[in-house]
């Protein structure tokens, strides 16, 4: 009988393709290192947009800008709270 060791811990804990098949479910392939999808679903190396890429761009509102300065009102929008309640 063997005395063999099987580790395969890392392996199954590693990140898990989301994508959807066909049959509705998650595919559950492991993803290809540094993304979120398996080879088949658009992991595979040179695929996919570059960062930062505009053309899929339709309204800006989810730019890097745009959530920033919406964080920067609310900060100022908090610290405006803070004053009226602190002035009570
Ligand atoms: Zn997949």
């Amino acid at each position: 009988m063997s005395d063999h060791i099987s580790n395969i811990g890392p392996m199954l804990a590693s990140l898990r393709c989301d994508a959807k098949t066909r049959s509705g479910g998650a595919c559950r392939s492991p993803a290809v290192h540094g993304k979120k999808r398996c080879r088949m679903h658009g992991g595979a190396p040179g695929s996919g947009a570059p960062r930062a890429n505009q053309n899929a761009r339709k309204h800006g509102l989810f730019t890097k800008d745009a959530i920033s300065e919406r964080r920067q009102i609310q900060a100022l929008l908090g610290e405006a709270r803070k004053l009226l309640e602190a002035m009570k």
